[in-house]
């Protein structure tokens, strides 16, 4: 079996100034005192892994996600990655990842996560209509989330991203092909190196779910999310953003999100803070989701797992697989006859013919590669396959 790539490091921060009525994320507001205890903690968490042999070690991407890592001040992350850094053996030249919200861009805010090292920032702006901010919670306004992004590309970063949702419920700009175009122009216009899409999921437990169980929130009809993923696709690439995965589109090959490559790439990953998954290539395991039970846990010197499975090497292909199809590069087969003794072409000589008359997937080489009208069927074209040991 090939090594396995570097690991990466999440650290989940669950705090949020409010929390907005789709988001099914561990996360909770939460002041200034309560941060602090959470940091203390996350100090702790990393010292109950500190020497952890590989996979997990030597890590060279660290990603502050939430919730909203932004809301922590400087100083708090700067501590969070100084103890990384010390205890976990991050590597020199790791690349930081930071989520933030527009709401806490400044000059100063900036300057100080550049000065931590911080390589990529991820801005939630989520949308430039004020109808669909208004509708998702959001605490910024177009206008607010512009200047974020202006003032993010002025201060340096590697990458700047701009998270968009889209496919809300008809009637309002994101959920029309002219308003959802209209936000994406005004993306683009801004030039930064890395755009996610994503469509809105109305999850269970979350006001948005209840609204739809009520009868008063309607989900935007399939076809016309699939009229939506295509029109994202085919506006991205023509403005020079191709998609590398059905939700993420770069500018250039460096834009791409190292971090996120590790999860569809099977490697190594240690994720810390409450409901963070862990994998270390057989196993996943997931922490405590509630910031209380984690605390506790943390608080009495334990690692705060609250459930785990060890994946059956059929479980990894077809997961594998599946991330494959998700991504412009495709499926990897040597990696996949390598590492979990797959021979899809074997067994499935027939359903590829199909699937390449039907302009849906080619070959190539080594790799199966989706074209943009397979990446919109991505996750049924994976329940065709039969993963026939090589
Ligand atoms: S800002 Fe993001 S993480 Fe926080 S509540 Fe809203 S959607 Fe959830």
């Amino acid at each position: 079996m090939p090594a396995p790539a570097a690991p990466g490091l999440y650290l989940h921060v669950p705090f949020c100034s409010a929390v907005c009525p789709y988001c099914d994320f561990a996360v909770r507001t939460g002041g200034r005192e309560r941060r602090a205890r959470f940091v203390a903690r996350l100090l702790a968490e990393i010292e109950l892994w500190a020497g952890a042999p590989p996979p997990l070690s030597a890590f060279d991407t660290v990603y502050f996600g939430g919730g909203t890592p932004s809301c922590l001040l400087p100083e708090e992350l700067a501590r969070i990655l100084d103890a990384a850094r010390a205890r976990l053996g991050v590597v020199p030249g790791a690349r930081v990842f930071l989520e933030a919200n527009p709401e806490d861009v400044t000059p100063e805010s900036l300057a100080a996560w550049r000065a931590l090292g911080v390589a990529t920032l991820s801005l939630g702006v989520q949308s430039f209509a004020a109808e669909d901010l208004a509708f998702l919670g959001r605490r910024h306004d177009a206008g607010e989330a512009r200047r974020s992004v202006e003032l993010a590309l002025a201060a340096g970063f590697e990458t700047v991203s701009i998270d968009l949702i889209y496919g809300l419920p008809d009637g309002l700009p994101a959920g029309s092909p002219a308003g959802w175009r209209r936000t994406l122009d005004a993306a683009v216009r801004l030039a930064p190196q890395h755009l996610s899409c994503y469509q809105l999921t109305v999850h269970d437990g979350t006001p948005f779910g209840a609204r739809r169980d009520r009868g008063a929130l309607r989900e935007l009809p399939g076809e016309a999310q699939a009229g939506l993923f295509v029109l994202t696709h085919a506006f991205l690439a023509d403005a020079g953003y191709p998609a590398y995965e059905v939700s993420n589109f770069a500018r250039a090959h460096e834009h791409r999100s190292r971090h996120n490559r590790k999860y569809w790439e099977h490697a190594p990953y240690l994720g810390l803070g409450p409901s963070a998954h862990s994998f270390d290539g057989r196993r996943r395991w997931w922490n405590e989701r509630t910031l209380d039970a984690w605390e506790r846990r943390v608080a009495a010197g334990e690692r705060p797992e609250a459930g785990g499975e060890t994946l059956e090497r059929e479980e990894l292909a077809l997961e594998a697989l599946l991330l494959g199809l998700r991504r412009a590069e495709g499926v990897d087969l040597a990696a996949l006859r390598e590492r979990y003794a797959v021979d899809l072409l074997a067994a499935n000589a027939g359903l590829l013919e199909r699937l390449a008359a039907d302009g849906l997937l080619a070959r190539r080489g080594e790799r199966l590669v989706p074209s943009p009208a397979g990446l919109a069927v991505a996750d049924g074209l994976a329940a065709a396959f039969v993963l026939a040991p090589a």
